[in-house]
């Protein structure tokens, strides 16, 4: 085994090249570049894939967190509760609208702890912002909602990592007000460029959303109310409306990896496996990730890296409070900053081979067996 790739961009493509070029061809000569019918038609099967009324394609799932928190009537001053253990988009769009990130502590299984919520929320609360991170809903979301409803909070889902996952049945993304959804390429459903979804149940934040991303225009082209220019290009979706339809697949060979490594890193003392993908329970969990804690973290990306195995540290390996230019530095938040000393994310992506998995097991076992 020469070397096992993080992740394989380019591979995204040869798997159905003649397919995409196909797309790529009838598209543009269509000239339907901007607000076209594949973005149509991408929003009505992915507001049927979830479940929801509406779903609204923006520009990235960035401008999905910011326009939908924008909409919702978040803005100066305003707190909005969320986690440090996530990716900076979540907190910029909080912070671009004049809001405060107001952070909480993780739980055991890396999202927020729905139960250090009710201790967080002031007078200036406005909002949740739970990330459901690595392919997993937060542990206890009913509680999260009921919390929100009882205090009057709105509930946005930063749901970039959860396509298609589950929690009691209920589909990511439809908890709250709005769920924001990335098709960023390296994601579960990644298009070849940026793109991004919400989706609602909200008519009323549809219809002001669909103008929002569309400078604020109404149907014949007069402005309503302030927007800016978030769309998701009309190529991108007719890419999507291709992907969707293996997503499932996807998902299922997502599953069976974390089961070929749980299977095989079980027995490791030293590491901390994620939650096993269940087949009744209350999670139905998707795998963007497979995100383990490992004792000797430095030592163990060491040894994966003389061995071929390629491995990546979410976002850098630093939570969001941790990034001395934002100004967080007064921010604690001890079980965040305990994972982060000892994460790491293994390959996880549907074309890895069983052999390839087994041998990053068979690497990460040696390195814990000399130890
Ligand atoms: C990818 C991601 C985003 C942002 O999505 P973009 O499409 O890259 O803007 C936001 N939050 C989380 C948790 C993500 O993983």
């Amino acid at each position: 085994m020469e070397t096992v790739k993080f992740f394989d961009y380019p591979m995204q493509f040869k798997e159905f090249e003649r397919e995409y070029i196909q797309i790529v061809e009838k598209t543009l000569a269509k000239g339907h570049y901007i607000l076209g019918p594949d973005l149509e038609l991408f929003e009505n099967s992915f507001a049927e894939y979830t479940g929801s009324r509406h779903a609204i394609g923006v520009g990235n799932g960035t401008d999905a967190l910011l326009l939908s928190l924008h909409a919702a009537g978040i803005g100066p001053d305003d707190e909005v509760i969320t986690v440090s253990h996530t990716f900076v988009a979540t907190i910029e769009a909080i912070v671009f609208l004049g809001a405060k990130p107001v952070f909480i502590d993780i739980a055991n299984d890396h999202n927020m702890d729905v139960e250090r919520i009710e201790a967080a929320i002031t007078p200036r609360t406005r909002a949740i912002v739970p990330v459901q991170l690595n392919g997993r809903i937060c542990t206890k979301m009913d509680d999260l909602v009921l919390i929100a409803d009882e205090h009057d909070l709105v509930v946005i889902e930063d749901a970039a990592q959860v396509i298609g996952a589950k929690y009691k049945g209920r589909a990511a993304g439809t908890f709250g007000k709005a769920g924001c959804f990335s098709f960023y390429p390296a994601k579960l459903l990644g298009t070849f460029g940026d793109a991004g979804a919400i989706v609602t149940d909200d008519d009323d934040l549809a219809s002001r959303l669909k103008m929002m991303r569309n400078h604020g225009r109404g149907k014949h082209g007069d402005v309503k109310l302030w927007g800016l220019n978030s769309r998701l290009d009309n190529l991108h979706a007719a890419i999507l409306n291709f992907k969707l339809s293996f997503l499932e697949g996807w998902i299922d060979r997502r599953r069976e990896i974390a089961s070929q490594y749980e299977e095989g890193l079980a027995r490791i003392d030293h590491l901390r496996l994620p939650p096993s993908p269940e087949e009744n329970g209350n999670h139905y969990d998707v795998f963007q990730n497979y995100e383990i804690e490992a004792k000797e973290k430095d030592k163990l990306i060491e040894h994966l890296s003389e061995n071929g195995v390629e491995i990546a540290l979410p976002w850098g390996g630093k939570a969001v409070h941790q990034f001395k230019p934002l100004g967080f530095s007064d921010v604690k938040l001890p079980k965040t900053e305990e994972l982060f000393e000892k994460v790491l994310l293994l390959p996880m992506y549907p074309s890895l081979k069983i052999e390839e998995i087994e041998y990053v097991i068979d690497v990460i076992g040696h390195f814990y067996d000399g130890m």
